[in-house]
């Protein structure tokens, strides 16, 4: 379904993604981990459309989507949970939601769409008149989530979700979005929070200074002592 091939990101002249290569098959939730300033915001954004890669090639359901304009990813069906989650604090939970599905195609199915976003995110439900900046960090991630569930993407693309956020709200989060992988949504997902996003993930890559320097399925990856000493703390 997405297919990175020799992807190389620079932000002026300093190198950010180095020959980095990767893919999701339809269905897959895969992940990316590595610690801080390793490249994870730069990649997926790239593959957001939202920066553009200096070299390499990005193909989504076999087109080639490497000079397509920005504006352009979503309608292909790719939609990005951004870091930090950038909702639109002073309007609405369900103005925001909204938001999500603005393009003719989503917008014919915003009702049910939105039914199936509160499934998911059920708090969500009481809220949806409440403006979206006075809702708790975990609601405000389930809206960030929701927003690009309502564009009905055919990949997800999240970045750090868990950030910010205590345990259990963490816990909840994963589970919705395996629920949302579940449902027919392939995922990207990048993540610092390795744990918890390896037990959600079918296969994982590792990127360490803008490289993939590990990849595999999740289950076998934890099993590595090297993966195990540098990501979960262990001897
Ligand atoms: P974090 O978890 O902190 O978001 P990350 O793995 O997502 O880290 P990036 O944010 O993609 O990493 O950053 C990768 C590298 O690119 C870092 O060295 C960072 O300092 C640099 N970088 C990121 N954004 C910019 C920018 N707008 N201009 C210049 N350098 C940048």
């Amino acid at each position: 379904m997405l297919e990175v091939s020799d992807l190389q990101v620079n932000y002026g002249a300093a190198p950010a993604i180095w020959d980095v290569s990767l893919k999701v098959e339809p269905g897959e939730l895969v992940c990316v981990v590595g610690p801080n300033g390793a490249g994870k915001s730069t990649l997926i954004n790239v593959i957001a459309g939202l920066h553009r890669a200096r070299g390499g090639r990005l193909a989504f359901n076999g087109q080639e989507i490497t000079q397509l304009a920005p504006h352009r990813f979503c309608g292909a069906g790719i939609a990005i949970v951004p870091e930090g989650r950038r909702l639109f604090t002073g309007m609405t939970v369900l103005e925001n939601l909204e938001i999500g599905s603005y393009l003719p195609a989503a917008k014919a199915h915003r009702s049910q769409t939105l039914e199936h976003v509160l499934t998911l995110f059920p708090a969500l439900q009481q809220k949806l008149h409440d403006p979206a900046g006075s809702l708790s960090g975990g609601q405000q991630q389930m809206v960030a989530i929701g927003r690009a569930m309502m564009s009905r993407p055919q990949l997800l693309l999240l970045d750090e979700p868990s950030l910010g956020l205590a345990p259990l709200v963490v816990q909840h989060m994963f589970t919705a979005i395996r629920g949302i992988n579940e449902g027919g949504t392939s995922v990207l997902l990048v993540e610092q929070n390795v744990a918890m996003a390896m037990q959600i993930a079918r296969r994982a890559y590792v990127l360490e200074e803008g490289r993939i320097v590990a990849e595999g399925l999740a289950g076998e990856l934890m099993d590595r002592p090297e993966i195990q000493r540098a990501y979960l703390g262990l001897e």
